[in-house]
């Protein structure tokens, strides 16, 4: 927490505020999208809602494809199946670990030649770096299919000088715990499309008819953020920058210690952005030595320090075994390369020298006993 929360979520209480309604609200979703740059955003009770509702305004349905990156959590496709819609699976490009768009465009020609396209194409930027939008927008306005930018990692980061999540027709946010800021759980839907926000609205608040009486002639959702909650993302977001900085401060202090060690290569910062470093994330390249990222994360256990692999892909989860999937190259899948060697480390922004220097220790540690 910055400190600033109190003040809003006092405020809330205050005036006694304390529900889906409230000024909180309304300010943070216009202090979001003033600082993303969209001309609107509706504060949601998470970033699954938010992809939820952007499908939805999507007309996704019932039979309907949609394409999604493989290399994420698993959020970003289960809105796909609410809406009964049937999600096809693309790679990741070696660079930012994010949507490839060699596969897309093979995907698309698949889909083409079978005489069916998607109603949509999630794309996520993985650990707070965004993914190549200009050449997939490409592709995808080329194919008029609509792009929902999956932002829940990157809020603060920027591809080609502009907030990242501003790319397709739909961006979204999380606030939940473990993202670079929180409300505890929450989400934010952006977009220039200023009708469809309101469409969000009403859907998020169980589609109520303005009628004197509950009047519902449509299915709604209970997908609205509290006015408390949105008094905390409210406080959080006044240090969002000081956040990214020191995310990415984390990243340095390991890119330094670390990187000289054979085998260990860092998750690669692409020319055309700036990452938020969420998680500061590195494989081991099994070609140059033989520690396995299943060694190192087991030598942090035992130090009580939390390691995690990175996103197993999704087109390897059982719940998906029956989806297509389209990897990078013929040589292979790059996502499942990733999953095999990759790691992600403590990166809260709260952390200290001390702490990392116990990580890049124990990390140490075990490349020299290799
Ligand atoms: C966290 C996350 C989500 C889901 O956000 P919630 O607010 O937890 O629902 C979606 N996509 C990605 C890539 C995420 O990391």
């Amino acid at each position: 927490m910055s400190g600033f929360e109190q003040d809003y979520i006092k405020e809330a209480f205050d005036t006694n505020w304390i529900a889906p309604i409230g000024k909180n609200i309304d300010y943070f979703e216009q202090e979001i999208s003033q600082f993303v740059g969209t001309s609107g955003a509706v504060a949601l009770s998470s970033g699954t809602a938010a992809i939820h509702l952007a499908l939805k305004l999507l007309n996704v349905g019932r039979g309907d494809l949609v394409f999604c990156s493989s290399l994420t959590f698993v959020a970003s496709a289960n809105p796909i199946l609410y809406q009964g819609a049937e999600p096809v699976f693309i790679d990741s490009e070696p660079i930012t670990w994010n949507l490839s768009p060699q596969a897309l465009e093979q995907a698309f020609h698949y889909f083409e030649k079978e005489g069916k396209l998607p109603k949509a194409v999630i794309v996520v930027n993985l650990y707070g770096q965004s993914a190549d939008m200009s050449k997939i927008l490409d592709i995808c306005n080329h194919y008029n299919v609509p792009v929902i930018e999956d932002a829940a990692e990157s809020l603060g980061a920027t591809y080609k000088g502009k907030a990242s999540g501003t790319f397709g027709k739909y961006g979204i946010y999380s606030f939940n715990g473990n993202k670079i800021i929180t409300t505890s759980g929450g989400g934010m839907l952006v977009s220039e499309d200023l009708e469809a926000l309101e469409r969000v609205r009403y859907w998020a608040t169980q589609a109520r008819d303005p009628a004197r009486y509950y009047q519902h002639s449509r299915i709604g959702f209970n997908y609205r953020l509290s006015n408390v909650l949105a008094g905390i993302g409210r406080g959080q977001l006044r240090v969002i920058n000081e956040r990214v900085n020191a995310r990415r401060n984390v990243f340095d202090i390991y890119n330094n210690e670390l990187s000289s060690l054979d085998g260990i290569e860092f998750m690669s910062e692409a020319a055309f952005g700036r990452s938020s470093r969420w998680l500061t994330a590195l494989t081991i390249n099994p070609k140059k030595t033989s520690v396995k990222a299943e060694q190192v994360l087991d030598a942090l256990e035992s130090e009580n320090i939390e390691g995690r692999p990175v996103w197993k892909p999704l087109h390897l989860q059982p719940l998906f075994k029956k989806n297509l999937y389209f990897p990078h190259s013929p040589e292979g899948s790059v996502s499942d390369q990733l999953f095999q060697s990759g790691i992600c480390l403590p990166s809260g922004s709260n952390l200290t020298v001390e702490e990392i220097s116990r990580v890049v220790d124990c990390i140490k540690e075990v490349f020299h006993e290799c």
